[in-house]
Formats: structure tokens, sequence, C-alpha cells
């Protein structure tokens, strides 16, 4: 067992001819063992400026967001020897941005049951996504509330004490008879804070080893097609280190940052996804990105769907109430791409407000002041800040932004990479699992319901930590690593840091945003799609000739940002090549020359594969069948709120 590993090594780079014996003694002021074995090697590399450190696992989490915490700390709970690998300090995630909460059918406000919930979800994928993990985690979503609870996460209460829920979109009683749900569990307009600084002290608890500033590089496949672990570089010092694992889980978060405007954090870059692109391995559904209605005008910074679950409303120029014309039931509460295209339309139509006519208005001003107070003070802070609006009198100016990516690495509902093998299309990859906005289980399909995502990366997170208990013994033998394991890694890496091309890695980056937001948009047309491939495939193709002034090994911030970037490029290829191909419109993906839903042709998941540095597509069954008979599958039909 590791006991310290607190330090990152710092080796002088103008040492770096120092033998491997000075290094070993180097290191071992910092790295200590229980096992009596040498707990890493150091890879020798003759004129080479790169230093390599090997290290041992059971089990390898890169991420620590709300998915690789939940992840890591179930691992250690079981037992296992767990790293966890993360590019930035934990409670900097981008979970910890989440604002308006977290689904789980507790019934604290009205009776409620997970098959109404599992029903809504369904229905909210516009039947794309998975049942039998949709049933996983509507089933698992008040144990994982509770856990949650009890793990210390400060919700907000009712009056009489127990979890406060609240309204959101997409959610209704009774298999969507029984009117509005208020099911959303949350700690103010706060609830990802609240959530990640919780399992951020409980994995502090159970004794997880993190690597904090490391960057996960590429995943070590083996020949046979197994995982063993990652290679991952410290940004600190630039030493290079393989973690070798019999399990690998990949939780890295989404890459909204493919497009200009989003609500992601900048460091959402896709960069487990490219990693499983690069090792041959699809990608499943990337060409659905949801817009949320309401990100702020310009900025981009979100404001809740939570503001409009406490009844906040949409306004068009004429001052209308225009989503009960889109909408009647659910009206402002409809499923976030129903909201968003309603938006969209309104603008088009000559409805937007402001001199330009180009965004929508959100109005909180008719709550009252203390609701504003006690349940939405994050975000009026926001408003305040972002668009200088106070909201208890003026409305916010609003527009859809790019907000989640319900497409990811596909897995089943235990978190096994999946990968189509001969006539099996769920051939589970040994050794590799992911989980969170990362990962495709497929719980959101082609549209994910607000306050899914929270339960989506507890769930899951938690699943994987449980199947790596049923499948392996902790300090197992592992398999060993494969001589060359990690140094097509290094090459590339070694390219990049001397690329001396003439485009800047900003410049080729806005290119690329600037054509996933025209062209991968809330409405698609062919013309769109086709000149979206083409556009996308040049910006790949500049990249090639990109330009890094820094060479260093240390904190080489132009070195990152252009390994993000090739990253950010592999998802949007993808993204825009599923796009173009899938004829019909579904959930986020909304064309305008095919209007309608396919289910005789289109049920079904995408995978884009990245070969030779090219998209190929292909497919893979929806599962619509459930876990048990504890219920029965939900056939398609018509979607409306
Ligand atoms: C503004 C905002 C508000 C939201 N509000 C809600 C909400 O109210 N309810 C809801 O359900 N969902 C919400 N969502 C969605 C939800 O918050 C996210 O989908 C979810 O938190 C993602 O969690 P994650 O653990 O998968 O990834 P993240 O929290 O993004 O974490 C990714 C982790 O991976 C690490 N990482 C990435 N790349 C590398 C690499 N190369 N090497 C090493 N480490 C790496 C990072 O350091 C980080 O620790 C919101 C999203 C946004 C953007």
């Amino acid at each position: 067992m590791w006991r310290c590993v607190s330090r990152s090594l710092r080796v002088p780079y103008s040492k770096r001819s120092v033998s491997n014996d000075s290094l070993r003694s180097h290191i071992s002021r910092f790295f200590s063992t229980d096992a009596g074995e040498a707990p890493y090697t150091i890879w020798p590399q003759k004129e080479s400026p790169y230093t390599i450190v090997d290290h041992t696992y059971d089990a390898v989490v890169v991420g620590a967001g709300g998915a690789g915490l939940r992840a890591a700390i179930g691992l250690s709970e079981h037992g296992f020897n767990t790293a966890c690998i993360t590019k930035l300090f934990p409670t900097r995630s981008h979970t910890v941005a989440a604002q308006g909460g977290i689904n789980a059918a507790l019934g604290n406000m009205t009776e409620d049951d997970w098959r109404w919930h599992m029903y809504d979800t369904v229905k909210g994928s516009d039947w794309l996504g998975d049942q039998d993990s949709i049933q996983y985690m509507c089933r698992e979503a008040p144990k994982a509330v509770i856990e949650l609870e009890n793990y210390g996460l400060p919700f907000s209460r009712t009056e009489d004490g127990k979890i406060y829920q609240r309204a959101f979109g997409g959610q209704s009683l009774d298999f969507g008879k029984g009117g509005q749900a208020y099911r959303c569990a949350c700690a103010a307009d706060r609830t990802g804070h609240a959530l990640l600084h919780t399992l951020y002290g409980q994995a502090m608890k159970h004794n997880t080893q993190f690597f904090v500033e490391y960057f996960a590089l590429d995943l070590l496949m083996h020949s046979d097609g197994s995982c063993q672990g990652v290679i991952a570089l410290n940004m600190e010092d630039g030493t290079l280190h393989r973690f070798h694992a019999a399990s690998t889980i990949l939780a890295t978060g989404g890459y909204g940052r493919a497009y200009f405007s989003a609500t992601s954090a900048h460091t959402c870059t896709g960069d487990g996804n490219a990693m499983v692109a690069r090792a041959g391995l699809p990608l499943q559904d990337l060409e659905f990105v949801q817009f949320h209605p309401t990100g702020i005008y310009r900025a981009g910074c979100l404001i809740t769907e939570g503001s409009r679950g406490e009844g906040g409303i949409l306004r068009n120029s004429e001052g209308e109430r225009f989503m009960e014309r889109y909408a009647p039931t659910a009206k402002d509460l409809a499923s976030r791409d129903v909201v968003s295209r309603s938006m969209t339309m309104e603008i088009r139509e000559g409805r937007g407000v402001g001199p330009l006519k180009d965004h929508i208005y959100l109005h909180l001003n008719h709550l009252p002041p203390e609701v504003l107070k006690e349940r939405l003070p994050g975000i009026s802070e926001t408003a305040a800040i972002f668009a200088g609006v106070d909201v208890t009198k003026e409305p916010i100016p609003v527009l859809p932004t790019v907000h989640y990516n319900m497409g990811g690495i596909p897995t089943n509902h235990h978190g096994e990479v999946v990968t189509v093998r001969g006539s099996d299309p769920d051939s589970v990859v040994p050794g590799l699992m992911a989980a969170g906005e990362a990962a495709c289980a497929s719980v959101h399909g082609a549209n994910r319901l607000g306050a899914n995502s929270l339960l989506d990366i507890v769930v899951f997170g938690r699943a994987c930590a449980n199947r790596v208990a049923e499948v392996h013994r902790p300090g197992e033998k592992q398999k060993p690593l494969e001589k060359d394991a990690g140094e097509k890694t290094v090459e590339w890496l070694d390219k990049i840091r001397n690329s001396n091309g003439s485009i800047p890695t900003s410049k080729i980056r806005l290119n690329m945003q600037r054509v996933m937001q025209n062209n991968a948009a809330v409405f698609r047309t062919q013309e769109t799609l086709e000149e979206g491939c083409q556009l996308i495939d040049k910006a790949w193709e500049s990249f090639h000739d990109v330009q890094l002034k820094d060479r260093s090994l240390i904190w080489n911030s132009d070195l990152i940002e252009t390994i993000e970037l090739e990253n950010l490029l592999i998802n949007a290829c993808i993204t825009m090549h599923s796009a173009e191909a899938r004829k019909e419109s579904r959930g986020a993906h909304a064309r305008e020359d095919f209007t309608k839903r396919d289910d005789q042709n289109w049920m079904k998941h995408t995978l884009g594969y990245w070969e030779n540095e090219k998209v190929r597509l292909d497919y893979r069954p929806v599962h619509m069948n459930t876990l048990d008979d504890e219920v029965e599958s939900f056939p398609p039909k018509a979607r409306v709120y």
C-alpha cells in the first residue's frame, strides 16, 4: 500500500541526465510502500527529456468530479487500492457549478414512484435511452440521495425537516397523467457545490490516493484488447506516469467547450472520450448535444431550470408567455429541447427582445423576494454580475446555450465500456469502465432531463465500484504491461510539444467553436450539416499546422491547451458526422428537413469511430428491455408536453 504520495516529484530539467539510481533515491524521499516491493520503476529513456514513473494500483479513476469521486469512494470502501488522477483540484471540477438539483422519487412533497420517474426519463430521452439502464438509475435514485444525505450533504428542507424537492422540467406523476412532479432535491441553487464538497470529504475519509494536476493522456491498451490503465503527465514537473491497474474508470466529464457559447467550464474538453477514440473504441450518440434554454445572453452563464421550477416564466417581445402555445400542459417546464426550440422559433419569427431582437426574457420579478433569497440566491447574484439585472425588478436576458453532452463512451448499466464485436453489440471491453457525463449508459438518450445528471454521476460512479468488487479482488495479480506500453503516447506528446506550424492553438479552437455553433445548432439541415462536416474536417486538417511557443515541461499551459484542442476536435468531428448521418428529428437533434422521429430506421445508437484521422460510423440497437419484472418497458409513442 502507498503510504505517502502527497508530494509530486520535483526533478529539475537541467538535471535530465541524472542516473536512474539517483532519481530513485530522490523519489523515495516522497514515496514509500508497506508492501516491501518497489512501488514504481523508472522507465529508462536514454537521451530523452521524459522521465517515466510506474505505479501499480488495483483501480485507477480518471476524474474527480461527482462521478470520479463517487467511484473512488466505493472502490476504497471495497478495499481496493485506488488512485484518482485529476487535471483539476477535485472541488474545481465542473460538478461544482451544478445549480438546480438531483432527481429522486423520495415522495417528500407528493406521493411519488420511481417507475413514474423512469417513464419521464424514457419519454425525455425520446425513446433513445436504454430502458434497463434507466430502470437501474431511477430505482437506485432514492437510495443514492439518502446516501448523500448521510454523507452530510446540506439539502434544503421542508418546514417539517424533510429534504425539500422542487418542480423541474419534464417531470410528471402517474406516467404523465398526474400533473407536475416535485422530484428535484436541492441545496438552494448550489447543489453541485454541496455535492462535490461532500463527496471530496468522504474520499478523504476513505483514504483515496489523489494525483492532483496530473493530466491523463491515453489509455494503456493491451494487444488483446483489454485496458491496463492510463499514462498521465504531471503538469507541475513534466514527469510521465504509467498507472497500471486491473480496472480503469473514466469520469472525465463532457466536451461543451467544442462550442462557442457553453455553460460548461473551459476545462470540459472531452479528454476521456478522445482517449477512448484514439484507442480505436467507439463513442456513442455524440450528435445529441443539449442546449439549455436559459444561458445568460452573451455571457453564457447558466440560470438554472429551478428558476422556472420556482415559478419563473419566459416572455417574448410582445410580453407573451409563449410556452403556453408550444407546450400547453407543461408550459415553461416542458423538457429542455422543446423549450430551446420554442425560444429559437420566437426569435426567428421576429419576437425576440433587445435592440437586435435576438434573445428572450426570463421573468422572476413576480416571485416573492423571500423565495428568490432562500431558493435562488446563486442565480440572483449571477444575474446581477453577468447581466447587470436586479431579478426582483427586471427580467434576465437569456438564450439557449450548449449545456450537456448526452453522448459519450458507451457503457452498460454496470458502467462497463461496451463495443461491437462480431455479432455482439454489447461486448464488454475488459478492464475499462466509464461514468458521468463522459459516459453514455445511455440513460439520457436523445435528451437529458434536468437534475438527472447529478443523479447519473452518483448512481453510475457507485455502480462502477460495485461491479469492480464483483469481478475482482483487492491486490489481485495483474497481467504485466506490454514492453512498449505508452511509447506511442510519448512520441505523440513530443510531436505536439515541438509543433512548429503557423497557426496558434487559440485560432484553431475559435474556428472549431464557430463551426460547431453555426452548423450543429438547435435546428439543423442537410445543407448546414454537410457544410459543417467539410468545415470541421478542415479545422482538423489545420491542427497539423499548429504552433506552440512554449516547449517546456513545467506548467506548460500552451501544451495542455493544445492537447485539449486535439481532444475537442475529435469529439467535434464525430458529433458533426453523426448528426449529418441521422436523417430524423429526435430529442435534441432537430432537423428541419426531417421533422419527424423515424423509429423504423433510426431507433438505434450511433457509434462514431476515429480511424486514420477520419470518422467512421456504425450503429447498435437501443435496449428496449427492462432488468426484471418490477416494471414493464415503455413502448414508443409521440412525445408531447
Ligand atoms: C453550469 C451547470 C449547471 C448544471 N446543473 C445541473 C443540475 O442542477 N443538475 C444536474 O443533474 N446536472 C447539472 N449539470 C450537469 C452536471 O453538473 C454535469 O453533467 C456533471 O456534474 C458532470 O460530472 P462528471 O463527474 O461527469 O464530470 P466533471 O464534474 O466535469 O469532472 C470531470 C473531472 O475529470 C477530470 N479530468 C478531465 N480530463 C482529464 C484529464 N485529461 N486528466 C485528468 N483528469 C481529467 C477533471 O479534473 C474533473 O475532475 C450542470 C452543468 C453545468 C455546466
